[in-house]
């Protein structure tokens, strides 16, 4: 079993009362790997982002952790290393940037040292964290949130961090901040599961992607695959 997955989806079927929003969807990420699924939108990219992350029980299928089925409570999946970005970000906005961050673990029983530490390579990650440290969230512009967001998840450091469209919204700098930042976790070993509506973005970030269309997987592959298919160039490549 060494080469199993360190996240795996397999036939995950998810219902909204009648709608099918994931009809046998099977996903998986290797660590150190970072794996981007793009789509339209109503595929059911927020969907599956919310079931990999445990947030959404699938009314079939399973979703696996180190090979072990995904425990219950939010808190046990955290513990198992799942990292969660939401879209919308759900940040306490009358909150400092401090306080939000070190929320993210806050149910740890970290020492104030180790608690410290990780602020600190946070505030690296992000400077502009560390001059908004004892500012509300809720004066901070979209792209200075989505920081704070993807700080948060990090204080447990986990060993995957999914991510609903980080991009959404941002003004194309500080996007190109915040996937540069992306970037250099996954350089230093974190494995991200990245849902983005934006493709050659989401290339740049990416080891292998999928493309979902109506709650299905439609292709996989590598990105140098994605980029070739017609199906994702006519659509997403603007080829
Ligand atoms: P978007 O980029 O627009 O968020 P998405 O690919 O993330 O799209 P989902 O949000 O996962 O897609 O939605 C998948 C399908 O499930 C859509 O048909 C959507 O209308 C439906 N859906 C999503 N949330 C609900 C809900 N709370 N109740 C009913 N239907 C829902």
């Amino acid at each position: 079993a060494q080469d199993h997955a360190l996240l795996e989806l397999r036939g995950i079927v998810y219902k909204y009362g009648a709608i099918s929003a994931l009809r046998d969807v099977d996903l998986s990420v290797r660590k150190g790997e970072a794996v981007c699924v793009i789509g339209p939108n109503g595929a059911g990219k927020t969907t599956l982002a919310r079931v990999a992350g445990g947030l959404y029980r699938p009314a079939k299928g399973e979703v696996l952790i180190g090979g072990e089925p995904l425990p219950r409570s939010p808190h046990d999946v955290v513990v198992r290393g799942i990292g969660s970005v939401l879209e919308g970000r759900h940040l306490f906005v009358e909150q400092t940037v401090t306080t939000n961050l070190e929320l993210g673990c806050y149910r740890s029983g970290l020492d104030k040292a180790t608690v410290e530490q990780r602020l600190e390579k946070i505030m690296t990650l992000f400077p502009v964290l560390r001059e908004r440290a004892h500012q509300r969230t809720s004066t901070m512009s979209g792209g200075e949130q989505q920081m704070v967001a993807i700080g948060r998840a990090l204080m447990a450091e986990p060993q995957i961090l999914i991510l609903d469209e980080p991009s959404m919204g941002l003004a194309p700098k500080i996007t190109g901040e915040v996937f540069d930042a992306l970037a250099s976790l996954r350089e230093g070993g974190l494995s991200i599961l990245l849902i983005e509506q934006n493709a050659p973005l989401a290339f740049e970030l990416a080891d292998r992607g999928y493309l979902m269309r109506q709650g299905a997987v439609v292709v996989e592959g590598s990105i140098d695959e994605l980029t070739h298919d017609d199906v994702v160039r006519s659509a997403y490549l603007g080829a």
